[in-house]
């Protein structure tokens, strides 16, 4: 095989379904989220000044001056890396507080650390289905990759119910003997479409057919419950998860994951986890960060109101020019333009003409015909800035020719 050409056929291939992945290279700027310099590559030339819309810092905490102070006064106390797995060397103090803060935001009695959400339900998941045996891990058909992933990983048997769908859920569970081992995986805030899955009723479902829950709460940690415990806190149900997994790199604006459950399946998954035990463990400043972050979030509300007002109001704009996006009680808006072409038109017309940056959202990360702008509004932009979006949308919605919803409908 000539690998070269195999690779470079692959690539071709994905290049011709429209699937090949272009990264915006961004400068950022210490305070002045959410505005960074869009740059081209390595050539050194400066393109131009851009307003981010589509991160998922969703707070602006990956600048707060709280987690940016913590991390300083970290690497002044510790040095950069934290040289070796958690087990060889690798815990500081720093691991060992966040881990405590964790199981505090959750009210669970432990909590434990990963290098990123995706290697904490790779692992967690994959450990847990995997060990425990004869489990049947029931997976919603709209999980993250990672879920997916870790389920393939654990070699256990899946049935996957359609997505927030109780029902079907049901019908699943009461297929299968009530002693057998059963996981329910399932997210509480889903990220292309913004939608909640009906978390009580599914652990109702689960206490019925004898089942333990995963909860992926990788989208709202930060952003919900009075101390940003995450959906689960919003609704009093955190105790009737057995597991609820985050990431530190998205509302708390720095990087790692984290599954947050009892002492003795912390434990068990500290003990067994390949993705746990062999890879080196976060920084201590990434770990102090993370802590900042999350103690200032538990004590204020002010970003999540602040960000919940944006929210309205972009949503509100939308539907007064009669741009579609999916209606659903999160923060995160979905724009549905249904075309790929277009979709990546107007993504690309944003970036050069109007220093607007959304990524467009294509297949396969959404089904053909709901290619989406997926809109992030976060507490730091202002009035003018959502302005601009809207004034822009509205102008390329036209140059495109795309269909608007009439007031009356909405
Ligand atoms: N779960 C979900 C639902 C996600 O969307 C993501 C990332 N986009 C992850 C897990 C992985 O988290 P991280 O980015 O921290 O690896």
């Amino acid at each position: 095989m000539h690998y070269q050409t195999f690779f470079k056929d692959a690539l071709d291939d994905l290049r011709d379904q429209g699937n090949y992945r272009v990264f915006a290279d961004l400068e950022r700027h210490r305070g002045s989220f959410p505005r960074a310099t869009a740059r081209d590559g390595t050539s050194g030339h400066d393109t131009a000044d851009v307003t981010i819309w589509c991160s998922n810092d969703y707070l602006g905490m990956g600048q707060h001056p709280d987690v940016l102070n913590a991390m300083h006064d970290a690497l002044d106390r510790c040095g950069a890396g934290a040289g070796g797995t958690r087990n060889i060397s690798g815990t500081t103090h720093d691991h060992v507080l966040l881990e405590a803060e964790l199981a505090d935001l959750h009210a669970k009695e432990a909590a434990l650390l990963f290098t990123s959400g995706y290697v904490s339900n790779w692992a967690a998941l994959g450990t847990l289905a995997g060990r425990i045996p004869d489990c049947v891990v029931l997976s919603d058909a709209l999980n993250h990759a990672s879920m997916i992933e870790g389920i393939r990983h654990s070699r256990a048997d899946r049935m996957i119910w359609k997505h927030n769908d109780l029902a079907d859920l049901e019908a699943k569970l009461a297929s299968l003997p009530i002693d057998r081992p059963k996981l329910i995986a399932f997210e509480s805030v889903y990220s292309m479409d913004g939608d909640i899955a009906p978390i009580r009723e599914i652990c109702d479902l689960a206490d019925k057919y004898n089942a333990m829950t995963y909860l992926d709460e990788v989208h709202a940690v930060g952003l919900y419950g009075p101390r940003g415990g995450g959906v689960a806190e919003q609704e009093g149900l955190m105790d009737r998860l057995t597991v609820i997994e985050g990431t530190l790199g998205k509302a708390f604006g720095v990087m790692g994951g984290y599954i947050a459950a009892s002492a003795e399946l912390c434990d068990f998954v500290r003990s067994f986890a390949s993705g746990f035990i062999f890879t080196t463990a976060i920084p201590p400043a990434v770990a102090a960060g993370a802590a900042a972050s999350i103690r200032h979030l538990k004590a204020n509300n002010t970003e999540r109101r602040t960000q919940q007002a944006k929210v309205a109001q972009v949503r509100a704009d939308l539907d007064r020019i009669g741009i579609p996006h999916v209606d659903n009680p999160s923060h995160i808006i979905p724009v549905m333009v249904g075309d790929p072409v277009k979709c990546k038109f107007i993504s690309d017309v944003l970036l050069k003409d109007y220093g607007v940056y959304i990524q467009p959202i294509n297949y396969p990360t959404v089904p053909k015909g709901t290619e989406r702008l997926r809109i992030t509004p976060s507490p730091v932009h202002s009035d003018a800035d959502i302005a601009h979006l809207i004034g822009a949308l509205g102008g390329l919605w036209e140059q495109c020719q795309l269909a608007r919803i009439p007031m009356a409908a909405q």
